[in-house]
């Protein structure tokens, strides 16, 4: 079983990862700016796509939106926001920082997806990490929220 932990993250805690930090000392990076990082794990999945039918977004966002990608565990449709060139962020995957310049989500499942670089989030393996709390997932799709956008970019 894999855990899906946000560990000691805090309500208010933001995950702000640190480009230079990359590579940092197993499992201790200092990879946040105001707490501990959460855990992304490697998962892999099979993604399918059904066109949405309606577009609503996810509490407290403006720059998510619903796209044709079904959550693997509900089958609702997902939420997408795009990192803008040179505003990446950065994800703390087994103690190492990995860049992400997608993220998906289902607020049903307090659950984020990111394609690994250079792929699609089709292409059987993603980043993955999954909130226990409501408490927990808001802060961090209130971060992602700020820093996203909604235009597409021409790289994976
Ligand atoms: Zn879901």
């Amino acid at each position: 079983m894999i855990g899906w932990i946000l560990a000691g993250l805090a309500a208010a805690t933001v995950y702000t990862a640190v480009k230079e930090n990359e590579g940092g000392n197993n499992g201790n990076t200092s990879a946040t700016k105001h707490g501990v990082s959460p855990s992304w794990e490697v998962k892999t999945i099979s993604m399918s796509e059904y066109p949405p039918s309606m577009d609503v977004k996810p509490y407290m966002t403006d720059n998510f939106y619903i796209g044709s990608y079904l959550c693997p565990c509900c089958r609702n449709n997902m939420y997408k926001t795009v990192f803008r060139m040179g505003g990446e962020e950065y994800i703390s995957v087994n103690g190492k920082l990995h860049i992400m310049k997608r993220l998906f989500t289902c607020p049903h499942c307090l659950s984020f997806y990111a394609p690994i670089e250079g792929h699609r989030l089709s292409d059987g393996s993603v980043y993955f990490l999954q909130c226990k709390y409501s408490e927990d997932y808001i802060p961090l799709i209130s971060h992602y929220n700020s820093v996203g956008t909604t235009q597409g970019r021409p790289d994976a």
